[in-house]
C-alpha cells in the first residue's frame, strides 16, 4: 500500500536543501503551501517527500542590486506589499500582490509558487513578462519569457529550484486584474502593460501567461492602440469555463488594454 502521508523534511540552508532534493526520490517542494495543500489534500498530487523550502534564509528577502530589483522565491506577498522597494522600484508588483486571494493567502503565498505552479491566472506572471523578470534558480538564470512552456508545465528541470525573482529597475508598468470580486477571485482576465519597451502581458486567456508579440511590434512602430488592440484580440486564445465566456475573455481585454494604454501612466 503506498504512503498517503509524504515524509516532511525541513532544511536549514539551501546548501542541505538542494543536497536533500538531489537526494529524494518523488519530492515536492512546499514554500507558502497555498497551492501545494490543495494539491495534496484533493490527492492530485502524492509526492513521497514534501520538502520545505519556506523558512530558508536565502529565498527570502527583497535587494535592489546592479540596475535589477531581487524579490526572493520564498518572500510572502505581504512582504512584498510592505517594501518600499518594489514600490519604488516596480509598483506593478505591488498592485498584483495585493490582489491575490485576500490577507491569509497574501501572509503565505510566494512569487516562487506563482511560477512553478504556472497556472495561466497567476496574478504577478503577466507583470514578471512585462518586466522582463528573470527567474533565478539554483543553477541558472531563466527568462520569464521562456519559463512558461505549455498548461502548467515550465522550463524547470527535475529537482531544480527557484532562489529569486530579477526585475529591471526604471520600467513604468500598468496592471489591471478582472476577477469576480476584489478579494478571493481567480482572475478572468490580468493585464501588465509596458509601453516603452513595447510589452503586453495577458494571464488567463490561453494555456499560459501570454505576451502578445504582434501587437508589441505595431505598438512599438507607434501604432494606433485601435490597431494594437485589434491584434491582441486576434492573438490571445481564451476558451470556455466556468469563470467566464471566450467571448467575455476578449471583449475584456480589448476594453482594458485600450484604457492602460489611452489612460495616464503612474507617477
Ligand atoms: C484561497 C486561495 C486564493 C488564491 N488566490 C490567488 C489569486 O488571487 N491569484 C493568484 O495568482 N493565485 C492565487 N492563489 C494561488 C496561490 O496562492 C499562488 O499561486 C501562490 O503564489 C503560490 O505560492 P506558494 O508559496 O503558496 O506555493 P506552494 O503551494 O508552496 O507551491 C506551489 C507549487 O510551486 C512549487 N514551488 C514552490 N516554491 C518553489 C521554488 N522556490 N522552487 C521550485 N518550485 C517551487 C511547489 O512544488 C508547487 O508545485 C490562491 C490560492 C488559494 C488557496
Amino acid at each position: 500500500v503506498p504512503a498517503l502521508t509524504p515524509r516532511f523534511l525541513r532544511p536549514r540552508s539551501l546548501k542541505e536543501a538542494l543536497d536533500l532534493l538531489s537526494r529524494s526520490e518523488d519530492c515536492r517542494v512546499l514554500a507558502g503551501g497555498t497551492d501545494l495543500m490543495v494539491m495534496l489534500h484533493a490527492g492530485v498530487v502524492r509526492p513521497k517527500v514534501v520538502l520545505d523550502v519556506w523558512s530558508l534564509p536565502e529565498l527570502k528577502g527583497i535587494r535592489t542590486d546592479d540596475g535589477f530589483l531581487e524579490v526572493g522565491a520564498a518572500e510572502p506577498y505581504a512582504g512584498i506589499i510592505g517594501s518600499p522597494q518594489v514600490e519604488r522600484h516596480c509598483p506593478a508588483l505591488v498592485e498584483a500582490a495585493r490582489t491575490i486571494g485576500a490577507v491569509q493567502i497574501q501572509s503565505r503565498g510566494t512569487l516562487g509558487g506563482n511560477l512553478a505552479n504556472a497556472s495561466p491566472a497567476g496574478d504577478t506572471l503577466p507583470v514578471m513578462l512585462a518586466a522582463d523578470a528573470e527567474v533565478v534558480t539554483d543553477r541558472r538564470r531563466i527568462p520569464v519569457a521562456e519559463f512558461f512552456t505549455g498548461y502548467r508545465k515550465t522550463a524547470l528541470s527535475p529537482g531544480e529550484l527557484i532562489v529569486a525573482v530579477r526585475f529591471p529597475v526604471g520600467r513604468q508598468l500598468l496592471f489591471r486584474k478582472v476577477g469576480t470580486r476584489a478579494a478571493q477571485a481567480i482572475s478572468k482576465v490580468v493585464l501588465a502593460v509596458c509601453r516603452e519597451p513595447a510589452r503586453i502581458a495577458v494571464g488567463s486567456v490561453a494555456e499560459v501567461p501570454l505576451r502578445a508579440k504582434r501587437a508589441e511590434a505595431v505598438l512599438e512602430k507607434g501604432g494606433k492602440t485601435g490597431e494594437v488592440v485589434e491584434v491582441v484580440k486576434d492573438e490571445i486564445r481564451p476558451i470556455d469555463d466556468v469563470r467566464s465566456t471566450a467571448e467575455y475573455r476578449r471583449a475584456v481585454t480589448a476594453n482594458v488594454l485600450r484604457r492602460l494604454l489611452t489612460g495616464p501612466t503612474r507617477a
